[in-house]
């Protein structure tokens, strides 16, 4: 039978109240089992499950999904939702009852180590997609565990730095995705982050742990501490955190129980952190013993594969089949010109692959994200399941990682440097076309440090100079979880598919989007700029003396170069499809005067030769506004597959919350006319309305959190 908080927690000592409120080991809650309580067992990530094979850092293999920003990346809640859920069936087989994931930081800098792992630089992407996350995770009996709360959105001096940040900016852009995620989906769990806020560690911060999270947004789960974020357990405990993880050795039980014997830590507060761990434990327990890890139990070794039945309860190979399918979900094409993509299937033309990562795939990224695949598609050899002799093949340049098991020192070889790419352009010159397989290298995609630039490494950016002067048509395949620059050789490429780190499943899925058995759906959910200088946050990153300044406020992402009118290489919300969409009919009303309530409808028509998926994207501005306004936000969006021929009409409602902004201790919208724009991307609108709104003023406790809900679509041929 599971455990009665209510009756559980009035027959423990202090002591073992506080034993409760710190982890057992790395990734164990404490265990009672005098009066029932199991110890739970927590596990990374985000994109594919990271469970110790009972040696330090050496993983039992697991599905490796597409990370967050490939995620992100499809706008698509259902595939996102049948990604969790299948996190949650391998979390089943390994009797993990917590899954630390999905990370919805805000992508505020490109430079950001682990913007890999984050949805976008959008909190209606993020908060819409996390819930759908939560939703599917929290399906199979398994908690998700919403991180990095709040404001973690760089990596140096993580533990450390001060964001400083006014509360509009807090409360419109780093808190709002997970507002959205506890209103919608109550995750079991939500993590604090390292940083510091306002001078106040995450971990310690009253305001945000128990003012907003629970007293204004209502959220009844557990909150638990980043891996050793927690300096003070007095002032967590009393700041309303509930689980400092890992354990301590006994040290911040000892720390409470003085606490409270000395009249300085209220003992209701312990009470109250006791009584979420042992909620915690009923809900990951429900029948009061610990859970069985199946695959565990059949025995696993450090470096060995599992067996078939190992496999089979993993579920691995449905699970292989939706990492490709959420991969090819992904893909994100930028540039198409004259339509050289998808190849011809049947034609003679010689195709030059070209790249070290066509045959070891960058897939994920490092640190705590980073997960031991079962199995990993290679593009070269799905290239050539389906082009055969005509694809050729040279490496290019030298690959700095070997493989994901292998933490392998890289010493650049300039005279092996030189033969690769000389052999590379000797074989595209006597190609009909060119495909580059390049990337950001894992190294710069890792937890706990940034990146140091947006360029792609310089001996690749060198060897695609090289290709783009030959001449021949030169298709570029990037793999990067977060944005990259091109100078040198955007122009010269022809078409650019964006990968995205796309799991396991990424190299059938690029090999079956280059050749049109699949249409690339995927969008932008994070701009990508001309230039690092052109960046939102480049004068305040990563910030000194402690403090990094939040000094663009809520103008990030594409709010930030729509609002200054500046070029970009790609615009939020952009990606091509091998069809194209019209948009007509735009309908806008004010359906309710009372509420501020608002319905939005477009008919959508695949005007195309061929099956594909737009993203519908619906944007409110408020001109009029005296307060300092984005120009264009993100309010709905919608990804509708169309047959050639097809009609959706799609529908938004919006309550007024959705369209506020917060001033002056509340959330608010002006008195006046709204303008009301859809489109394929933020700077590609291709309807636009306008719509009187009333004066209207929500109180935090009572404004009911984000709505932004997709109203009833219908479609036609
Ligand atoms: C990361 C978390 C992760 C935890 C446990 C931390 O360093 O920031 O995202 O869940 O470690 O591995």
């Amino acid at each position: 039978m599971a455990p009665d908080a209510t009756k559980v927690v009035p027959r423990l000592s202090l002591e073992e109240k506080a034993a409760l409120l710190s982890g057992d080991g790395d990734w164990h809650t404490r265990a009672l089992p005098h009066v029932g309580l199991a110890a739970v067992e927590l596990a990374d990530g985000p994109n594919g499950l990271r469970v110790e094979t009972g040696v330090d850092m050496v993983w039992v293999p697991s599905t490796c999904f597409p990370t967050g920003s490939a995620l992100g990346a499809t706008w698509d809640r259902d595939i996102v939702r049948r990604v969790a859920v299948a996190l949650g069936e391998e979390a089943v087989a390994m009797g993990v009852g917590l899954l630390l994931g999905p990370g919805i930081n805000m992508k505020r800098t490109p430079l950001c180590g682990r913007n890999f792992e984050y949805f976008a630089e959008d909190p209606v992407v993020a908060g819409t997609l996390g819930a759908a996350y939560v939703e599917g995770v929290q399906s199979t009996g398994v908690g998700a565990c919403l991180k990095h709360f709040a404001a973690n959105n760089q990596e140096t001096d993580r533990t450390t730095v001060s964001v400083e940040a006014d509360e509009r900016t807090l409360r419109e852009t780093y808190l709002a995705a997970f507002e959205r995620v506890v209103h919608r989906a109550q995750p079991w769990a939500v993590m604090c982050s390292y940083n510091r806020i306002g001078g106040v560690h995450a971990s310690q911060h009253h305001w945000l742990l128990t003012e907003v999270l629970r007293d204004e947004w209502g959220y009844d789960g557990l909150v638990v501490s980043d891996w050793d974020a927690v300096h003070d357990p007095v002032a967590a405990v009393r700041a309303g955190l509930d689980l400092a993880m890992p354990g301590t050795a006994g040290r911040s039980a000892a720390a409470l129980v003085a606490a409270v014997r000395a009249g300085a830590l209220d003992e209701t507060d312990v009470d109250r952190a006791a009584r979420r761990v042992v909620e915690l434990v009923a809900r990951a327990c429900p029948d009061g013993s610990p859970r069985n890890s199946p695959v565990r139990d059949l025995g696993v070794s450090p470096g060995a594969r599992l067996s078939d039945e190992q496999r089979a309860l993993l579920r691995a190979d449905e699970h292989h089949a939706l990492a490709r399918e959420a991969a090819a979900a992904a893909i994100t094409l930028l540039r198409n010109e004259g339509g050289v993509l998808p190849l011809d299937l049947v034609s003679e033309q010689t195709i030059a692959v070209i790249g070290g990562y066509a045959r070891v795939p960058r897939i994920q990224g490092g640190g705590s994200a980073g997960v031991d695949p079962l199995q990993v598609d290679v593009p070269l050899e799905a290239l050539r399941a389906i082009a055969g002799e005509r694809v050729r093949y040279a490496q290019g340049y030298e690959i700095a990682e070997t493989d994901y098991y292998t933490e392998r020192r890289f010493d650049p070889d300039p005279a092996l440097a030189a033969r690769l790419a000389d052999e590379a352009i000797a074989l595209a010159g006597s190609s009909d076309v060119v495909v580059a397989f390049v990337g950001v290298p894992l190294a710069s995609e890792s937890e706990a440090s940034d990146r140091a630039t947006l360029a792609l490494p310089y001996d690749q950016v060198a060897l695609l100079e090289r290709l783009g002067a030959l001449g021949r048509p030169l298709v570029v395949v990037l793999a990067a979880g977060s944005a990259v620059t091109m100078d040198g050789w955007h122009d010269a490429t022809v078409a650019i598919l964006l990968t995205w780190l796309g799991g396991q499943g990424a190299g059938k899925a690029v090999a079956d989007a280059l050749f049109g058995r699949t249409n690339p759906s995927g969008r932008l959910a994070e701009t990508f700029p001309l230039r690092l200088a052109d960046t939102p946050a480049y004068l305040n990153f990563p910030g000194e003396a402690g403090q990094v300044r939040y000094g663009e406020g809520v103008f990030i992402g594409y709010r930030w170069y729509d609002a200054r009118d500046q070029r970009v290489r790609y615009p939020f919300g952009h990606g091509l499809s091998y069809t194209w969409f019209d948009y007509d009919d735009l309908a806008v009303a004010l359906v309710d005067p009372e509420t501020g309530g608002l319905r939005v409808e477009v008919t959508v028509t695949n005007a195309g030769p061929v099956a594909g998926a737009e993203v519908v994207q619906l944007y409110i501005g408020d001109p009029g506004s005296a307060v300092p306004r984005p120009v264009r936000e993100l309010r709905g969006f919608e990804k509708v597959s169309l047959a050639p021929g097809e009609s959706a009409r799609v529908g938004f409602d919006l309550a007024a919350r959705d369209v506020a902004y917060f001033g002056d201790g509340a959330w608010r919208v002006r008195g006046g006319s709204l303008v009301v724009e859809v489109g394929a991307s933020s700077r590609d609108l291709r309807a636009r309305a306008t719509v009187d709104v009333p004066d209207l003023c929500l109180p935090v406790h009572e404004a009911g959190g984000p709505h932004g809900a997709t109203g009833p679509s219908t479609r036609s041929t």
